[in-house]
Protein backbone atom coordinates (compact mmCIF):
# COMPACT_ATOMS: atom_id res chain seq x y z
CA UNK A 1 0.00 0.00 0.00
CA UNK A 2 2.61 2.46 1.26
CA UNK A 3 4.82 1.91 -1.94
CA UNK A 4 1.43 2.46 -4.41
CA UNK A 5 0.52 5.72 -2.04
CA UNK A 6 3.63 7.29 -2.65
CA UNK A 7 2.33 7.00 -6.32
CA UNK A 8 -0.77 8.91 -5.39
CA UNK A 9 -0.26 12.82 -5.69
CA UNK A 10 -3.26 14.31 -4.27
CA UNK A 11 -2.33 13.02 -0.81
CA UNK A 12 0.83 15.64 -1.36
CA UNK A 13 -1.88 18.76 -1.60
CA UNK A 14 -5.14 17.21 0.33
CA UNK A 15 -7.64 19.79 1.57
CA UNK A 16 -6.58 21.31 5.00
CA UNK A 17 -9.09 19.47 7.48
CA UNK A 18 -10.04 16.41 5.36
CA UNK A 19 -8.44 13.14 6.21
CA UNK A 20 -7.92 10.72 2.61
CA UNK A 21 -7.55 8.15 5.19
CA UNK A 22 -11.02 8.05 6.56
CA UNK A 23 -12.53 4.65 6.52
CA UNK A 24 -16.08 4.36 6.56
CA UNK A 25 -18.14 1.64 8.54
CA UNK A 26 -20.40 -0.84 6.85
CA UNK A 27 -23.86 0.55 7.97
CA UNK A 28 -27.21 -0.33 6.72
CA UNK A 29 -28.39 3.12 4.43
CA UNK A 30 -31.67 3.41 6.40
CA UNK A 31 -29.99 4.05 9.38
CA UNK A 32 -29.01 7.70 8.43
CA UNK A 33 -32.59 8.78 9.04
CA UNK A 34 -32.62 6.79 11.76
CA UNK A 35 -29.94 8.36 13.42
CA UNK A 36 -31.02 12.09 12.24
CA UNK A 37 -34.85 11.15 13.48
CA UNK A 38 -32.87 10.39 17.49
CA UNK A 39 -30.59 13.54 16.84
CA UNK A 40 -32.28 16.06 15.30
CA UNK A 41 -36.01 15.22 15.77
CA UNK A 42 -38.26 18.20 16.08
CA UNK A 43 -35.82 20.20 13.47
CA UNK A 44 -37.31 20.36 9.92
CA UNK A 45 -36.30 17.79 7.70
CA UNK A 46 -39.00 18.73 4.69
CA UNK A 47 -40.06 21.63 3.37
CA UNK A 48 -42.95 21.21 0.32
CA UNK A 49 -43.66 24.17 -1.34
CA UNK A 50 -44.67 25.48 2.47
CA UNK A 51 -45.34 21.87 4.01
CA UNK A 52 -43.05 21.24 6.71
CA UNK A 53 -42.11 17.75 8.37
CA UNK A 54 -39.77 17.43 11.08
CA UNK A 55 -37.27 14.29 11.55
CA UNK A 56 -39.41 12.82 13.98
CA UNK A 57 -42.27 12.87 11.83
CA UNK A 58 -40.23 12.20 8.21
CA UNK A 59 -38.69 8.83 10.65
CA UNK A 60 -42.07 7.86 11.92
CA UNK A 61 -43.87 8.00 8.15
CA UNK A 62 -40.79 5.79 7.07
CA UNK A 63 -41.18 3.60 10.20
CA UNK A 64 -45.03 2.81 8.91
CA UNK A 65 -44.34 2.97 4.67
CA UNK A 66 -41.97 -0.34 5.73
CA UNK A 67 -44.61 -2.32 7.90
CA UNK A 68 -46.94 -1.24 4.65
CA UNK A 69 -44.91 -2.37 2.41
CA UNK A 70 -43.46 -5.81 4.03
CA UNK A 71 -47.56 -6.33 4.43
CA UNK A 72 -47.52 -6.32 0.51
CA UNK A 73 -44.73 -8.94 0.18
CA UNK A 74 -41.62 -6.89 0.44
CA UNK A 75 -38.27 -8.13 1.69
CA UNK A 76 -35.02 -8.88 0.90
CA UNK A 77 -34.28 -7.99 -2.29
CA UNK A 78 -37.58 -6.89 -3.54
CA UNK A 79 -37.27 -4.42 -5.97
CA UNK A 80 -39.78 -1.47 -5.78
CA UNK A 81 -39.78 1.23 -8.47
CA UNK A 82 -39.88 4.91 -7.29
CA UNK A 83 -41.48 6.75 -10.29
CA UNK A 84 -41.71 10.50 -8.27
CA UNK A 85 -40.82 14.06 -8.76
CA UNK A 86 -38.82 15.45 -5.83
CA UNK A 87 -41.69 15.10 -3.01
CA UNK A 88 -42.11 13.94 0.26
CA UNK A 89 -43.31 10.28 -1.38
CA UNK A 90 -40.21 9.85 -2.87
CA UNK A 91 -37.82 10.59 0.62
CA UNK A 92 -40.57 8.45 2.87
CA UNK A 93 -40.82 5.61 0.37
CA UNK A 94 -36.75 5.36 -0.45
CA UNK A 95 -36.10 4.79 3.28
CA UNK A 96 -39.22 2.81 4.08
CA UNK A 97 -38.30 0.23 0.98
CA UNK A 98 -34.67 -0.12 2.39
CA UNK A 99 -35.82 -0.59 5.94
CA UNK A 100 -38.54 -3.69 4.65
CA UNK A 101 -34.78 -5.27 3.07
CA UNK A 102 -36.13 -4.05 -0.34
CA UNK A 103 -33.83 -2.27 -3.40
CA UNK A 104 -34.77 1.24 -4.56
CA UNK A 105 -35.52 1.33 -8.61
CA UNK A 106 -35.49 4.84 -9.79
CA UNK A 107 -37.71 5.83 -12.50
CA UNK A 108 -37.76 9.25 -14.21
CA UNK A 109 -41.63 9.90 -14.82
CA UNK A 110 -40.95 11.70 -17.84
CA UNK A 111 -39.64 9.07 -19.92
CA UNK A 112 -41.35 7.57 -22.96
CA UNK A 113 -43.55 4.26 -22.40
CA UNK A 114 -41.19 1.67 -24.34
CA UNK A 115 -38.35 3.02 -21.72
CA UNK A 116 -40.59 2.71 -18.53
CA UNK A 117 -41.33 -0.68 -19.78
CA UNK A 118 -37.84 -1.76 -20.28
CA UNK A 119 -36.79 -0.55 -16.80
CA UNK A 120 -39.67 -2.45 -15.29
CA UNK A 121 -39.22 -5.72 -17.13
CA UNK A 122 -35.07 -5.59 -16.29
CA UNK A 123 -35.37 -4.80 -12.99
CA UNK A 124 -38.00 -7.43 -12.19
CA UNK A 125 -40.06 -4.46 -10.17
CA UNK A 126 -42.95 -5.87 -8.35
CA UNK A 127 -44.27 -2.61 -6.58
CA UNK A 128 -43.64 1.02 -8.43
CA UNK A 129 -45.27 4.13 -6.83
CA UNK A 130 -45.93 7.06 -8.93
CA UNK A 131 -48.10 10.45 -8.27
CA UNK A 132 -51.91 10.33 -9.14
CA UNK A 133 -51.15 12.44 -12.34
CA UNK A 134 -52.85 10.36 -15.61
CA UNK A 135 -50.05 10.71 -17.39
CA UNK A 136 -47.64 8.99 -15.38
CA UNK A 137 -50.32 6.48 -14.12
CA UNK A 138 -50.98 5.79 -17.98
CA UNK A 139 -46.95 4.54 -18.13
CA UNK A 140 -47.57 1.92 -15.30
CA UNK A 141 -51.18 0.34 -16.01
CA UNK A 142 -50.39 -1.81 -18.70
CA UNK A 143 -47.38 -3.14 -17.34
CA UNK A 144 -49.48 -4.64 -14.69
CA UNK A 145 -50.07 -8.27 -15.38
CA UNK A 146 -47.66 -8.02 -18.65
CA UNK A 147 -44.29 -7.38 -16.48
CA UNK A 148 -43.58 -8.56 -13.33
CA UNK A 149 -45.50 -5.63 -11.64
CA UNK A 150 -48.42 -6.44 -9.43
CA UNK A 151 -49.22 -3.61 -7.23
CA UNK A 152 -49.03 0.18 -7.88
CA UNK A 153 -48.92 2.53 -5.09
CA UNK A 154 -50.93 5.69 -6.04
CA UNK A 155 -49.50 9.24 -4.37
CA UNK A 156 -52.12 12.33 -4.49
CA UNK A 157 -50.58 15.36 -5.32
CA UNK A 158 -53.05 17.32 -3.10
CA UNK A 159 -52.51 14.86 -0.30
CA UNK A 160 -48.65 16.91 0.27
CA UNK A 161 -49.49 20.15 -0.33
CA UNK A 162 -50.48 22.55 2.01
CA UNK A 163 -53.67 22.84 3.35
CA UNK A 164 -55.14 25.67 1.09
CA UNK A 165 -53.42 24.60 -1.75
CA UNK A 166 -54.59 20.89 -1.85
CA UNK A 167 -58.15 22.29 -1.27
CA UNK A 168 -57.91 24.37 -4.67
CA UNK A 169 -55.73 21.14 -5.95
CA UNK A 170 -58.80 18.64 -5.91
CA UNK A 171 -61.26 21.29 -6.82
CA UNK A 172 -59.69 22.79 -10.17
CA UNK A 173 -57.85 19.55 -11.28
CA UNK A 174 -60.37 16.78 -10.19
CA UNK A 175 -60.09 15.57 -14.37
CA UNK A 176 -56.19 15.52 -13.66
CA UNK A 177 -56.73 12.59 -11.34
CA UNK A 178 -56.03 9.24 -12.40
CA UNK A 179 -58.39 7.04 -11.01
CA UNK A 180 -57.49 3.27 -11.44
CA UNK A 181 -60.07 0.54 -11.19
CA UNK A 182 -60.87 -1.10 -7.38
CA UNK A 183 -59.35 -4.35 -8.39
CA UNK A 184 -56.93 -5.10 -5.61
CA UNK A 185 -53.79 -4.25 -7.34
CA UNK A 186 -53.68 -0.31 -6.81
CA UNK A 187 -54.00 0.90 -3.75
CA UNK A 188 -53.31 4.60 -2.10
CA UNK A 189 -50.10 5.35 -0.18
CA UNK A 190 -52.05 6.13 2.92
CA UNK A 191 -52.91 2.21 2.90
CA UNK A 192 -49.10 1.41 3.42
CA UNK A 193 -48.99 4.36 6.19
CA UNK A 194 -51.95 2.46 8.08
CA UNK A 195 -51.10 0.53 10.73
CA UNK A 196 -49.11 1.25 13.98
CA UNK A 197 -45.46 2.18 12.74
CA UNK A 198 -43.93 -0.20 14.84
CA UNK A 199 -41.67 -2.47 12.65
CA UNK A 200 -37.98 -3.38 12.92
CA UNK A 201 -36.21 -2.60 10.00
CA UNK A 202 -34.59 -6.28 8.49
CA UNK A 203 -30.86 -6.62 9.34
CA UNK A 204 -28.86 -5.98 5.96
CA UNK A 205 -25.58 -6.98 4.74
CA UNK A 206 -24.26 -3.27 3.58
CA UNK A 207 -21.53 -4.31 1.35
CA UNK A 208 -23.31 -7.18 -0.13
CA UNK A 209 -27.01 -5.67 -0.23
CA UNK A 210 -28.11 -4.06 -3.23
CA UNK A 211 -30.26 -0.41 -1.89
CA UNK A 212 -30.49 0.80 -5.22
CA UNK A 213 -30.64 -0.31 -9.31
CA UNK A 214 -29.64 3.13 -10.64
CA UNK A 215 -29.87 2.70 -14.35
CA UNK A 216 -27.70 4.63 -16.63
CA UNK A 217 -25.82 4.04 -20.03
CA UNK A 218 -29.08 5.79 -21.73
CA UNK A 219 -27.18 7.94 -24.39
CA UNK A 220 -24.61 4.42 -25.23
CA UNK A 221 -27.65 2.05 -25.89
CA UNK A 222 -29.64 -0.44 -24.11
CA UNK A 223 -29.84 1.11 -20.18
CA UNK A 224 -28.12 -0.76 -17.58
CA UNK A 225 -28.81 -0.86 -13.83
CA UNK A 226 -25.52 -0.22 -11.58
CA UNK A 227 -26.27 -2.34 -8.36
CA UNK A 228 -25.40 0.20 -5.22
CA UNK A 229 -24.98 -1.33 -2.44
CA UNK A 230 -25.58 -0.37 1.16
CA UNK A 231 -22.34 0.51 2.20
CA UNK A 232 -21.62 2.15 -1.55
CA UNK A 233 -24.52 5.25 -0.55
CA UNK A 234 -23.49 5.51 3.05
CA UNK A 235 -19.81 5.81 2.60
CA UNK A 236 -20.66 8.44 -0.42
CA UNK A 237 -23.06 10.63 1.42
CA UNK A 238 -20.05 10.16 4.39
CA UNK A 239 -17.36 11.18 1.86
CA UNK A 240 -19.00 14.29 0.40
CA UNK A 241 -20.20 15.14 4.26
CA UNK A 242 -16.32 15.34 5.12
CA UNK A 243 -15.74 17.74 1.76
CA UNK A 244 -17.94 20.24 3.74
CA UNK A 245 -15.96 20.60 7.14
CA UNK A 246 -17.74 23.15 8.08
CA UNK A 247 -21.21 22.02 7.67
CA UNK A 248 -23.96 22.65 10.74
CA UNK A 249 -25.51 19.45 11.47
CA UNK A 250 -29.05 20.07 12.16
CA UNK A 251 -28.85 23.85 10.65
CA UNK A 252 -28.38 23.28 7.02
CA UNK A 253 -30.81 24.23 4.33
CA UNK A 254 -30.40 22.10 0.84
CA UNK A 255 -32.77 23.38 -2.52
CA UNK A 256 -33.06 20.09 -4.21
CA UNK A 257 -34.20 21.10 -7.58
CA UNK A 258 -32.05 18.45 -9.39
CA UNK A 259 -34.19 15.36 -9.17
CA UNK A 260 -33.86 12.57 -6.69
CA UNK A 261 -34.30 9.75 -9.20
CA UNK A 262 -30.87 10.96 -10.68
CA UNK A 263 -27.80 10.16 -8.46
CA UNK A 264 -26.60 13.39 -8.04
CA UNK A 265 -29.00 14.68 -6.43
CA UNK A 266 -29.73 11.44 -4.45
CA UNK A 267 -26.98 11.33 -2.99
CA UNK A 268 -25.93 14.51 -2.58
CA UNK A 269 -29.29 16.38 -2.27
CA UNK A 270 -31.14 13.48 -0.57
CA UNK A 271 -28.81 11.25 1.82
CA UNK A 272 -26.10 14.36 2.51
CA UNK A 273 -29.11 16.28 3.59
CA UNK A 274 -30.21 13.08 5.81
CA UNK A 275 -26.92 12.29 7.12
CA UNK A 276 -26.22 15.83 8.41
CA UNK A 277 -30.00 16.47 9.66
CA UNK A 278 -30.55 19.30 7.06
CA UNK A 279 -33.52 20.90 5.93
CA UNK A 280 -34.48 19.59 2.35
CA UNK A 281 -36.04 22.13 0.49
CA UNK A 282 -38.10 20.41 -2.41
CA UNK A 283 -39.05 21.61 -5.83
CA UNK A 284 -41.04 19.32 -8.07
CA UNK A 285 -39.77 20.33 -11.23
CA UNK A 286 -37.04 23.15 -12.67
CA UNK A 287 -38.85 26.07 -13.40
CA UNK A 288 -37.38 29.53 -12.49
CA UNK A 289 -40.02 31.59 -10.91
CA UNK A 290 -40.59 28.87 -7.97
CA UNK A 291 -36.97 28.20 -7.92
CA UNK A 292 -36.80 31.70 -6.87
CA UNK A 293 -39.28 31.74 -4.74
CA UNK A 294 -38.34 29.07 -3.05
CA UNK A 295 -35.21 30.88 -2.34
CA UNK A 296 -36.63 34.14 -1.07
CA UNK A 297 -38.65 31.73 1.27
CA UNK A 298 -36.45 28.94 2.62
CA UNK A 299 -32.57 31.48 2.37
CA UNK A 300 -30.85 27.73 1.72
CA UNK A 301 -27.28 27.30 2.67
CA UNK A 302 -26.37 24.94 -0.03
CA UNK A 303 -27.93 23.91 -3.47
CA UNK A 304 -26.47 21.16 -5.50
CA UNK A 305 -26.82 21.90 -9.20
CA UNK A 306 -25.78 20.95 -13.23
CA UNK A 307 -24.00 23.87 -14.83
CA UNK A 308 -27.19 24.92 -16.20
CA UNK A 309 -29.32 25.53 -13.46
CA UNK A 310 -26.43 27.85 -12.16
CA UNK A 311 -26.92 29.85 -15.39
CA UNK A 312 -30.60 29.74 -15.68
CA UNK A 313 -30.36 31.55 -12.14
CA UNK A 314 -27.69 34.30 -12.92
CA UNK A 315 -29.15 34.84 -16.35
CA UNK A 316 -32.49 35.56 -15.42
CA UNK A 317 -33.11 39.22 -14.21
CA UNK A 318 -35.71 38.30 -11.57
CA UNK A 319 -32.44 36.84 -9.74
CA UNK A 320 -31.06 40.44 -9.53
CA UNK A 321 -34.28 41.39 -7.13
CA UNK A 322 -33.42 39.12 -4.19
CA UNK A 323 -30.95 38.58 -1.89
CA UNK A 324 -29.14 35.15 -2.89
CA UNK A 325 -26.33 35.86 -0.38
CA UNK A 326 -27.52 33.04 2.29
CA UNK A 327 -26.29 30.12 -0.59
CA UNK A 328 -22.75 29.88 0.71
CA UNK A 329 -21.56 26.91 -1.20
CA UNK A 330 -22.74 24.74 -4.18
CA UNK A 331 -21.28 21.69 -5.54
CA UNK A 332 -21.71 21.42 -9.16
CA UNK A 333 -21.20 18.38 -11.16
CA UNK A 334 -22.93 16.08 -13.96
CA UNK A 335 -21.29 18.03 -16.82
CA UNK A 336 -18.24 20.62 -17.72
CA UNK A 337 -18.67 23.37 -15.48
CA UNK A 338 -17.64 26.47 -17.91
CA UNK A 339 -15.28 28.88 -15.90
CA UNK A 340 -17.42 32.05 -16.87
CA UNK A 341 -20.97 30.06 -15.07
CA UNK A 342 -18.80 29.72 -12.06
CA UNK A 343 -17.47 33.27 -11.87
CA UNK A 344 -20.83 34.64 -12.85
CA UNK A 345 -23.14 33.15 -10.22
CA UNK A 346 -20.19 33.51 -7.61
CA UNK A 347 -20.34 37.44 -8.02
CA UNK A 348 -23.77 37.48 -7.74
CA UNK A 349 -24.49 35.11 -4.57
CA UNK A 350 -21.05 35.21 -2.78
CA UNK A 351 -20.97 31.57 -2.11
CA UNK A 352 -18.33 29.18 -3.65
CA UNK A 353 -19.07 26.89 -6.44
CA UNK A 354 -17.28 23.70 -6.54
CA UNK A 355 -17.06 21.43 -9.24
CA UNK A 356 -16.66 17.47 -8.75
CA UNK A 357 -17.46 14.34 -10.71
CA UNK A 358 -18.53 11.15 -10.94
CA UNK A 359 -20.96 8.62 -11.96
CA UNK A 360 -24.12 6.56 -11.65
CA UNK A 361 -21.90 3.18 -11.58
CA UNK A 362 -19.67 5.31 -8.09
CA UNK A 363 -22.47 6.29 -6.53
CA UNK A 364 -21.83 8.72 -7.74
CA UNK A 365 -19.38 11.53 -6.33
CA UNK A 366 -15.52 10.34 -6.93
CA UNK A 367 -13.44 13.96 -7.11
CA UNK A 368 -14.20 17.05 -6.01
CA UNK A 369 -12.95 20.57 -5.67
CA UNK A 370 -11.94 21.59 -2.19
CA UNK A 371 -13.93 24.20 -0.69
CA UNK A 372 -11.20 25.26 1.87
CA UNK A 373 -8.00 24.73 -0.49
CA UNK A 374 -7.22 24.98 -4.16
CA UNK A 375 -9.89 25.21 -6.64
CA UNK A 376 -7.76 24.77 -10.07
CA UNK A 377 -9.51 26.17 -12.99
CA UNK A 378 -11.18 23.46 -15.58
CA UNK A 379 -9.81 20.54 -13.04
CA UNK A 380 -12.83 18.45 -11.29
CA UNK A 381 -10.79 18.12 -8.13
CA UNK A 382 -9.53 15.52 -6.34
CA UNK A 383 -10.48 12.26 -5.08
CA UNK A 384 -12.96 12.30 -2.71
CA UNK A 385 -11.58 10.26 0.91
CA UNK A 386 -10.93 6.73 0.48
CA UNK A 387 -10.76 7.23 -3.33
CA UNK A 388 -8.03 6.26 -5.84
CA UNK A 389 -7.97 8.07 -9.36
CA UNK A 390 -5.77 5.98 -12.04
CA UNK A 391 -5.10 6.62 -15.59
CA UNK A 392 -5.33 3.70 -17.68
CA UNK A 393 -3.79 3.57 -21.19
CA UNK A 394 -6.17 3.77 -23.81
CA UNK A 395 -4.66 0.77 -25.99
CA UNK A 396 -4.54 -1.53 -23.24
CA UNK A 397 -6.50 -0.74 -20.25
CA UNK A 398 -4.59 -2.73 -18.01
CA UNK A 399 -1.91 -1.01 -17.91
CA UNK A 400 -1.87 2.48 -15.84
CA UNK A 401 0.07 5.68 -17.25
CA UNK A 402 2.49 7.90 -15.32
CA UNK A 403 1.16 11.14 -13.69
CA UNK A 404 0.57 13.71 -16.71
CA UNK A 405 -0.45 11.32 -19.38
CA UNK A 406 -3.92 11.05 -20.70
CA UNK A 407 -5.68 7.97 -20.51
CA UNK A 408 -9.13 6.21 -19.22
CA UNK A 409 -10.17 7.56 -15.78
CA UNK A 410 -10.26 4.42 -13.73
CA UNK A 411 -11.81 4.77 -9.56
CA UNK A 412 -11.71 2.69 -6.57
CA UNK A 413 -13.14 3.47 -3.75
CA UNK A 414 -15.98 2.47 -1.43
CA UNK A 415 -18.49 3.84 -3.72
CA UNK A 416 -18.21 2.01 -6.63
CA UNK A 417 -20.85 -0.28 -7.78
CA UNK A 418 -21.19 -3.81 -7.25
CA UNK A 419 -21.80 -4.46 -11.13
CA UNK A 420 -24.55 -4.32 -13.60
CA UNK A 421 -27.82 -5.83 -13.24
CA UNK A 422 -27.66 -9.23 -14.54
CA UNK A 423 -25.37 -8.44 -16.84
CA UNK A 424 -22.24 -10.40 -16.19
CA UNK A 425 -20.30 -9.34 -19.36
CA UNK A 426 -21.23 -5.35 -19.17
CA UNK A 427 -20.11 -5.73 -15.37
CA UNK A 428 -16.72 -7.54 -16.84
CA UNK A 429 -15.97 -5.27 -19.14
CA UNK A 430 -15.77 -1.91 -16.74
CA UNK A 431 -15.19 -3.79 -13.27
CA UNK A 432 -11.98 -5.80 -12.87
CA UNK A 433 -10.58 -6.26 -9.15
CA UNK A 434 -12.63 -2.98 -7.76
CA UNK A 435 -11.44 -0.96 -10.33
CA UNK A 436 -14.07 1.03 -12.17
CA UNK A 437 -13.36 2.04 -16.04
CA UNK A 438 -15.21 5.22 -16.55
CA UNK A 439 -14.98 5.73 -20.21
CA UNK A 440 -13.90 9.28 -19.31
CA UNK A 441 -10.40 10.50 -21.00
CA UNK A 442 -8.66 12.27 -18.38
CA UNK A 443 -5.01 12.91 -16.04
CA UNK A 444 -3.97 14.29 -13.21
CA UNK A 445 -1.54 17.11 -12.58
CA UNK A 446 1.43 16.88 -10.08
CA UNK A 447 -1.12 17.86 -7.14
CA UNK A 448 -3.35 14.78 -7.85
CA UNK A 449 -6.60 17.00 -9.68
CA UNK A 450 -8.04 15.18 -12.32
CA UNK A 451 -8.62 17.27 -15.72
CA UNK A 452 -11.37 15.49 -17.92
CA UNK A 453 -10.54 16.01 -21.59
CA UNK A 454 -13.42 14.20 -23.09
CA UNK A 455 -15.44 10.90 -23.17
CA UNK A 456 -13.91 8.32 -25.03
CA UNK A 457 -16.84 7.67 -27.18
CA UNK A 458 -17.14 11.64 -28.19
CA UNK A 459 -13.42 12.10 -29.34
CA UNK A 460 -13.93 13.06 -33.21
CA UNK A 461 -11.54 11.45 -35.47
CA UNK A 462 -11.02 14.08 -38.60
CA UNK A 463 -8.46 13.08 -40.94
CA UNK A 464 -6.46 10.49 -38.52
CA UNK A 465 -6.73 13.65 -36.01
CA UNK A 466 -8.12 13.22 -32.10
CA UNK A 467 -10.58 16.14 -31.99
CA UNK A 468 -11.62 16.79 -28.27
CA UNK A 469 -15.09 18.59 -28.39
CA UNK A 470 -14.85 19.91 -24.61
CA UNK A 471 -11.40 21.93 -25.78
CA UNK A 472 -13.66 23.27 -28.77
CA UNK A 473 -17.00 24.24 -26.62
CA UNK A 474 -14.77 25.86 -23.90
CA UNK A 475 -13.12 27.97 -26.63
CA UNK A 476 -16.46 29.08 -27.81
CA UNK A 477 -17.49 29.35 -24.33
CA UNK A 478 -15.16 32.73 -23.99
CA UNK A 479 -17.15 34.65 -26.50
CA UNK A 480 -19.47 36.70 -24.52
CA UNK A 481 -22.55 36.42 -26.13
CA UNK A 482 -22.60 32.70 -26.02
CA UNK A 483 -25.02 31.27 -23.34
CA UNK A 484 -24.96 27.59 -24.51
CA UNK A 485 -22.75 25.32 -26.63
CA UNK A 486 -22.58 21.37 -27.74
CA UNK A 487 -20.43 20.29 -30.38
CA UNK A 488 -20.08 17.58 -31.85
CA UNK A 489 -19.01 15.52 -35.10
CA UNK A 490 -21.28 14.79 -38.01
CA UNK A 491 -20.57 12.50 -40.99
CA UNK A 492 -18.06 14.34 -43.60
CA UNK A 493 -17.48 12.55 -47.17
CA UNK A 494 -13.53 13.50 -47.30
CA UNK A 495 -12.83 13.62 -43.57
CA UNK A 496 -14.92 10.94 -42.13
CA UNK A 497 -16.15 13.08 -39.26
CA UNK A 498 -15.99 16.98 -38.94
CA UNK A 499 -16.65 19.38 -36.41
CA UNK A 500 -20.19 20.89 -35.59
CA UNK A 501 -20.82 23.65 -33.35
CA UNK A 502 -24.70 24.45 -31.97
CA UNK A 503 -24.53 27.37 -29.98
CA UNK A 504 -27.14 29.34 -28.64
CA UNK A 505 -26.47 32.92 -28.47
CA UNK A 506 -27.16 34.80 -25.18
CA UNK A 507 -30.68 36.78 -24.95
CA UNK A 508 -30.65 39.96 -26.96
CA UNK A 509 -27.45 39.02 -28.64
CA UNK A 510 -26.84 37.77 -32.24
CA UNK A 511 -24.25 35.99 -33.29
CA UNK A 512 -23.38 34.71 -36.86
CA UNK A 513 -20.65 32.11 -38.17
CA UNK A 514 -18.06 34.52 -39.12
CA UNK A 515 -17.75 36.42 -36.15
CA UNK A 516 -17.05 33.47 -33.98
CA UNK A 517 -14.37 31.64 -36.66
CA UNK A 518 -12.77 35.06 -36.15
CA UNK A 519 -12.92 34.95 -32.82
CA UNK A 520 -11.56 31.45 -32.19
CA UNK A 521 -8.87 31.27 -34.89
CA UNK A 522 -6.24 31.60 -32.17
CA UNK A 523 -7.86 29.67 -29.97
CA UNK A 524 -8.48 26.42 -31.57
CA UNK A 525 -6.35 24.57 -34.65
CA UNK A 526 -7.38 24.44 -37.86
CA UNK A 527 -8.33 20.24 -37.35
CA UNK A 528 -10.49 21.85 -34.32
CA UNK A 529 -12.23 24.92 -35.70
CA UNK A 530 -15.83 23.88 -36.46
CA UNK A 531 -16.54 23.59 -40.26
CA UNK A 532 -20.30 24.14 -39.33
CA UNK A 533 -22.65 26.07 -37.14
CA UNK A 534 -25.92 26.29 -36.25
CA UNK A 535 -27.28 28.85 -33.91
CA UNK A 536 -30.67 28.64 -31.99
CA UNK A 537 -32.28 30.20 -29.32
CA UNK A 538 -31.59 26.91 -27.03
CA UNK A 539 -30.20 24.01 -26.96
CA UNK A 540 -31.74 20.66 -26.31
CA UNK A 541 -31.41 19.84 -22.41
CA UNK A 542 -31.59 15.75 -20.80
CA UNK A 543 -34.07 15.74 -17.98
CA UNK A 544 -31.64 17.09 -15.21
CA UNK A 545 -30.77 20.18 -18.01
CA UNK A 546 -27.57 18.81 -19.03
CA UNK A 547 -27.39 20.11 -22.68
CA UNK A 548 -27.81 16.81 -24.55
CA UNK A 549 -25.64 15.85 -27.05
CA UNK A 550 -27.80 12.86 -27.62
CA UNK A 551 -30.87 14.61 -28.74
CA UNK A 552 -28.68 16.57 -31.02
CA UNK A 553 -26.95 13.01 -32.42
CA UNK A 554 -30.57 11.95 -33.21
CA UNK A 555 -31.79 15.11 -35.03
CA UNK A 556 -28.91 14.76 -37.38
CA UNK A 557 -29.25 10.97 -37.91
CA UNK A 558 -32.82 11.79 -39.00
CA UNK A 559 -31.96 14.56 -41.31
CA UNK A 560 -29.35 11.86 -42.89
CA UNK A 561 -31.80 9.54 -42.89
CA UNK A 562 -34.45 11.73 -44.51
CA UNK A 563 -31.62 12.71 -46.84
CA UNK A 564 -30.98 9.24 -47.83
CA UNK A 565 -32.17 7.67 -51.42
CA UNK A 566 -34.70 5.30 -50.64
CA UNK A 567 -34.22 2.04 -51.54
CA UNK A 568 -36.97 0.46 -54.46
P1 LIG B 1 -24.30 9.75 -15.17
O1 LIG B 1 -23.93 8.36 -14.87
O2 LIG B 1 -25.55 9.90 -15.96
O3 LIG B 1 -24.30 10.58 -13.93
O4 LIG B 1 -23.18 10.38 -16.13
C1 LIG B 1 -21.84 10.34 -15.75
C2 LIG B 1 -20.98 11.05 -16.76
O5 LIG B 1 -21.19 12.45 -16.71
C3 LIG B 1 -19.51 10.86 -16.49
O6 LIG B 1 -19.01 9.63 -16.99
C4 LIG B 1 -18.91 12.06 -17.21
O7 LIG B 1 -18.73 11.79 -18.59
C5 LIG B 1 -19.98 13.13 -17.05
N1 LIG B 1 -19.62 14.05 -15.97
C6 LIG B 1 -19.94 14.00 -14.68
N2 LIG B 1 -19.43 15.05 -14.02
C7 LIG B 1 -18.74 15.78 -14.91
C8 LIG B 1 -17.97 16.98 -14.86
N3 LIG B 1 -17.84 17.67 -13.75
N4 LIG B 1 -17.41 17.41 -16.00
C9 LIG B 1 -17.55 16.72 -17.16
N5 LIG B 1 -18.26 15.60 -17.28
C10 LIG B 1 -18.85 15.14 -16.18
Amino acid sequence: MAVMEASWPWLKAYPPGIDWHARFAEEPLYRLLEESARRFGDRPCLDFLGKGYSYAEVGALARRAAKGFAALGVTSGTRVGLMLPNTPYYVIAYYAVLMAGGTVVNLNPLYAPPEIRHLVEDSGAEIVLTLDLPAHYALLAPLLGATGLRRIVLCPMAGILPRVKGLAYRLLKRGDIARPPADGTHLAFADLLANDGYFAPLPVEPARDLAVLQYTGGTTGVPKGAMLTHQNLVANARQCLAWFPTVKPGEERVLAVLPFFHVFAMTVAMNWSIACGAEIVLLPRFEIASLLAAIRRKRPTTMPGVPTLFTAIYANPAAKKIDLTSIRSCISGGAPLPVEVKRKFEAMTGCTVVEGYGLSESSPVACCNPLNGVNKTGSVGVPVPATIIEIASLDDPSRLLPQGERGEVAIRGPQVMAGYWRKPEATQSVLKDGRLRTGDVGYLDADGYLFLVDRIKDIIIAGGYKIYPRNVEEAIYQHPKVAECIVLSVEDPYRGQTVKAYVAPAAGQTLDAAELQTFLKDKLSPIEMPKLFEFRSSLPKTLIGKPSKKALIEEEEAKRAAAAPTGG
